[in-house]
């Protein structure tokens, strides 16, 4: 326990370079990227994403998300930062009508090398080791950008999405139990997720 933190260099986006590709990149070299930083802005089609795109209800047009993601570095440890700034529509559990859900959030994952990194990070800290989500390792080490987004998208998705004030008559069917908390299918996700 000698860990005084005395390197403050705050290397925040020193130099970030920005890449321009239309479409959001599945992974990204982390060879290429981790040092220099990565920046990536524009829409995603929330139908893009494989997993996600089964929950959404087709009665509904899904508008784009708006997606400003960048890898940086703070206290030496490697961070997947996004906002996302959109909805996506689902449908009522209680009425059967589209339902929106709003994404929008600023998300932030540390990526570690190894556990010895959980010092250098906030106690409320996301994070990731990075040996667990790397794709690949040779030629290049990849990261699965989308994939990591997505596993987020997966985790704010209630799993019995319903209108906050759905006028859904239920008399017939009795009183309706109000909001019982049911476990997040993707609740894994979240496992997997290192908190402290
Ligand atoms: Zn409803």
């Amino acid at each position: 326990m000698s860990s005084t933190s005395k390197n403050l260099e705050t290397t925040q986006n020193n130099e970030t370079s920005t890449v321009t590709s239309v479409n959001m990149p599945e992974q990204i070299s982390l060879d290429k990227w981790a040092d220099s930083g990565f920046d990536w802005q524009g829409e995603v089609a929330p139908a893009s994403f494989e997993r996600l795109a089964k929950l959404l209800t087709s009665e509904h047009e899904q508008p784009k998300l708006n997606l400003d993601a960048n890898l940086y570095r703070h206290n030496n440890v490697l961070h997947f930062a996004f906002k996302l700034t959109g909805n996506i529509w689902l449908t009522c559990q209680r009425c059967l009508q589209p339902v929106e859900i709003d994404l929008t959030d600023n998300y932030d994952i540390a990526l570690l090398d190894d556990e010895n990194q959980v010092r250098l990070i906030d106690n409320e800290q996301d994070y990731l080791l990075l040996n667990e989500i790397i794709t690949e390792q040779i030629p290049e080490r990849l990261l699965p950008l989308k994939k990591l987004i997505e596993d987020e998208i997966l985790l704010k998705t209630p799993l019995a999405p319903k209108h906050d004030d759905c006028e859904m008559v239920v008399e017939q069917f009795g009183e309706i139990p109000e909001e019982e908390e049911s476990e997040n299918p993707f609740a894994a996700l979240a496992a997997l997720k290192g908190k402290l």
